[in-house]
């Protein structure tokens, strides 16, 4: 049953995580967006970075450009009605206005404990679909499709489960509007049924619940509806707001309704977009094809995408030389929210990139040659929060939430540890729990750390090798404990900044020892340079083959033939002094390293 009207079926995260709206109009600078959200300006600089836009504070971003943007901060914006067109940044005509605003549809994705139907639900969709006489035939698999109920279309991405959803968010994409999560009847809400939760409203999605396998005898939806109470789901039947359709994917019961109040949610967040504009799109998936060469699923975001456009893809490009549908067809142009396979760029793009419209192959090559530079450069930028940098970032107003995961050996630690945290809260930075669980971190949670600029923390538990290798690619901090004090304790040090420094090692260069010459009572090194530098103020290890001999010396003299300097690069000789120390020998190995705080 359709239920207009209601103030929202929307589970959100509590305070400043739901969506709240925001007015903003037809162009502004990035400086009056920052004022505008009360964040720092170098943050949205570098989210545009993200999106292949070089800009400074100045630049004037058109209103799409700077809806995408707020959105990755929970607003949803509107276009304010403005009596002076302003400059927008690709000089488009003057028609990015409200009228050139469009309804779109939905983008949803299918969450939820594995083996509870996500996969037989989203083919089940599909089915009803082509059961409605629509153009259908056999579906062809671009990794999202289109359905069209009551003359609205809905677009599902293919790929269901949370790990997809937060991978996309990681890589700076978020795409979807709204969430199915689906829990089975039979089985409640699981573990994974939690993290798809907590994902959701990690990034502000809305959540519609599918209780799937109502068919079974053992189905239990009341029991469902419970435990999704306890989860912070309260379904509207029972006083909350959150939709609850039970279904069975199976024997396709349900299916209409659950698809209808996915329309109702969509109409509720106002999902617009400018068909007038180039297009601009993120992958959904890429391969190589034998005889086609480089396919890419694109979900068309905001303008159309057309046959000939010039686009740039992440670090790829290409003129579109023909856009197939998910059906398989040939099509003439792909609108907002349209998931279309495009052929003809030069090389396979990677999932969650953005696809940006450009007039000519010139400005193609030059967007891509930016984007390379910049890949480094943002990578870095884009490193989450550590408890070494944390004080610095909330300092500078760049950090005014902390997100933390927690995980747990036993489900009893959990509530103390929430308390407590929560309570360090200041008045410059609030604690979030974005995700809580018992068991080992894992890689999901640490994707969800990334995506979320948050910390991991483990109590009485370990990581899985894989979210180890995560994490210190990515710069996730994930931090054990043991005692809740400590945690505590930490936590509290590192929100004042009080934390103790950590050093970690930066070796500068090393050298070889030819030669051993006697001066005043001491022995001088006579060394070459392989690698790096050696200069006076490093400290310096011995090495003897495996052995360490010294591990923390001091340079007392260093001499290039009779001059005293104070460093000497590879492919260099020169005579080291080593302070209290006079048994070097020929072979040795001098490696010298600094110690860098680390933050
Ligand atoms: P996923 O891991 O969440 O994608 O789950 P699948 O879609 O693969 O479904 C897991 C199992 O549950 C499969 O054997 C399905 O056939 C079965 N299943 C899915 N939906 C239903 C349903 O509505 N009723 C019944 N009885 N079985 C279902």
């Amino acid at each position: 049953m359709v239920k207009a009207g209601k103030p929202a079926n929307v589970a959100r995260p509590e305070g400043a995580g739901a969506v709240q709206r925001i007015e903003l109009p037809n162009s502004l600078a990035v400086r009056q967006l920052a004022e505008a959200l009360e964040v720092d300006v170098i943050d949205i600089i570098k989210r545009l970075m993200r999106n292949g836009i070089m800009a400074n504070i100045n630049q004037v971003l058109d209103f799409d450009t700077a809806r995408a943007i707020v959105r990755g901060y929970g607003y949803e914006a509107r276009l304010k009605p403005q009596p002076r067109a302003g400059q927008t940044r690709r000089q488009r005509p003057p028609s990015a206005d409200k009228e050139t605003l469009q309804p779109r549809p939905p983008v949803v994705t299918v969450m939820g404990h594995v083996d509870h139907g996500k996969t037989r639900l989203l083919d089940a969709i599909r089915q009803t679909n082509v059961m409605e006489g629509e153009a259908g035939g056999i579906t062809q698999h671009i990794g999202a499709y289109q359905v069209t109920i009551n003359g609205q279309k809905i677009t599902f991405l293919d790929t269901p489960g949370h790990e997809a959803f937060t991978n996309m968010r990681a890589h700076g994409a978020q795409i979807t509007d709204i969430t199915i999560l689906v829990v089975a009847a039979d089985d409640g809400v699981m573990p994974q049924t939690q993290e798809a939760i907590s994902h959701a409203r990690a990034a502000g999605v809305p959540i519609v619940v599918a209780i799937n396998k109502i068919d079974k005898p053992n189905a239990n939806p009341d029991l469902v509806k419970q435990q999704l109470a306890d989860a912070g789901l309260v379904v509207e039947e029972w006083g909350g707001d959150v939709i609850c359709v039970p279904i069975s994917a199976k024997e396709k019961l349900g299916i209409e309704e659950l698809l209808e109040n996915l329309l109702v949610v969509a109409e509720m967040e106002d999902l617009m977009a400018d068909p007038s504009r180039p297009a601009i799109g993120v992958v959904i998936e890429a391969r190589m094809d034998k005889a086609k060469g480089s396919l890419a699923t694109v979900l068309v975001q905001s303008g159309t995408l057309r046959p000939g456009d010039t686009v740039v893809v992440g670090t790829t490009w290409g003129r579109v030389r023909a856009l197939f549908n998910d059906q398989g067809k040939r099509v003439k142009k792909a609108e907002p929210a349209t998931p279309i396979e495009i052929l003809g760029l030069n090389s396979v793009p990677q999932a969650g990139d953005t696809l940006v419209t450009v007039p000519d192959d010139r400005e193609a090559q030059a967007l891509v040659e930016r984007r390379k530079q910049d890949s480094q450069e943002t990578s870095l930028a884009a490193r989450g929060v550590n408890l070494h940098n944390l004080h610095d970032q909330i300092s500078s107003g760049r950090v005014k939430e902390l997100n933390v995961i927690i995980k747990t050996d036993v489900q009893g630690s959990l509530e103390p540890i929430r308390a407590s945290l929560e309570r360090l809260a200041t008045d410059k930075v609030k604690v979030r729990i974005i995700h809580s669980g018992t068991g080992r971190v894992t890689e999901s949670d640490v994707m969800l750390a990334i995506a979320s600029k948050g910390l991991v923390l483990g109590f009485g538990v370990d990581s899985e090798e894989g979210a180890k290798r995560l994490a210190a690619t990515r710069g996730v901090d994930i931090r054990h404990y043991n005692v809740i004090y400590s945690l505590i304790d930490e936590m509290d040090k590192a929100l004042k900044g009080m934390l103790d420094p950590v050093y970690e090692e930066v070796v500068e260069g090393q050298a070889e020892v030819r030669a051993v010459f006697a001066a005043k009572g001491n022995k001088i090194a006579g060394v070459y340079v392989t690698q790096g530098k050696v200069s006076r103020g490093a400290t310096l290890r011995v090495r003897r083959g495996a052995e360490v001999i010294l591990e923390q010396g001091a340079v007392s003299s260093l001499k290039r033939f009779k001059d005293d300097v104070k460093e000497a690069v590879a492919g260099y000789e020169c005579g080291i002094g080593i302070k209290d120390f006079n048994d070097v020998q020929v072979g040795d190995v001098l490696e010298f390293y600094k110690s860098q705080k680390v933050t």
